[in-house]
């Protein structure tokens, strides 16, 4: 069994060939570990092998995670379905999240990001495949939000994130992305970031233009649960 630091320098030779693969560079893409449901020991290991930012999709598992790691303090991204009652520890204790859908929830996290932190980094999830079952706005929906949100004082509105429909099918992946991309142009909001790719396209996604991938099984191997 490969380790995680050997899967890391894997990886990373893989995102330096898509970025060549493009032109982009390889510096312009950041890999954001995905550590739900690792044990603490695995997340030792990968910021051994260098990495600095990690993804968390639930609050109770995050927090004591983030709290032994006190002391390395990388940086907390929160990617997964949150809660209106449960806005105010993620405004505490994280520097991102990429799942913002709702008015109402970046609203909490204005008011609740502490004053002594810089502006809460937010991304506004977008379903661009209208899964039905999947968080997300839809992209009618897209502009009013983005208007709105990036108003809002305590919190820095970076770009889009998007999951794509699950499917092995490059060609329906890159649409996914692409429409994220260019919905993002639409927007003409000064926005940097867009939050696409996993373990299993982020290739794809680089190519479309990503600039966070959110990558866990590659780094870490199967998940010891689902989540
Ligand atoms: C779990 C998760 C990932 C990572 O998925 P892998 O296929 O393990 O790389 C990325 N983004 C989100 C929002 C997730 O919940």
């Amino acid at each position: 069994m490969n380790t995680i630091s050997d899967n890391i320098l894997a990886l990373k030779s893989q995102i330096a060939a898509a970025c060549l693969a493009c032109g982009r560079n390889p510096s312009a893409v950041t890999l954001l570990a995905v550590s739900k449901t690792q044990p603490t020991s695995a997340i030792a290991e990968a910021m051994q092998a260098g990495l600095t930012a990690f993804g968390e999709n639930q609050l109770q598992e995050a927090l004591p995670k983030i709290q032994y790691f006190a002391a390395q303090s990388p940086e907390w991204h929160f990617i997964g379905p949150l809660q209106r009652n449960k806005t105010k520890p993620v405004a505490q204790h994280f520097s991102w999240v990429h799942s913002i859908d709702r008015l109402l929830l970046a609203e909490r996290l204005s008011e609740q990001r502490p004053d002594y932190l810089p502006p809460l980094n937010v991304c506004i999830q977008v379903n661009v495949d209208n899964e039905p079952q999947k968080q997300g706005v839809t992209l009618a929906e897209l502009p009013a939000l983005a208007t709105a949100i990036a108003r809002l004082p305590r919190l820095r509105l970076r770009g889009l994130m998007t999951i794509p429909k699950a499917t092995a099918d490059q060609a329906q992946q890159r649409r996914c992305f692409a429409t994220l991309r260019q919905a993002q142009e639409n927007l003409q909001l000064p926005l940097d970031t867009l939050s696409m790719g996993m373990s299993n396209d982020f290739a794809v996604a680089i190519a479309e233009g990503a600039t966070i991938i959110r990558v866990g099984t590659a780094i870490f191997g199967t998940r010891p649960r689902a989540n």
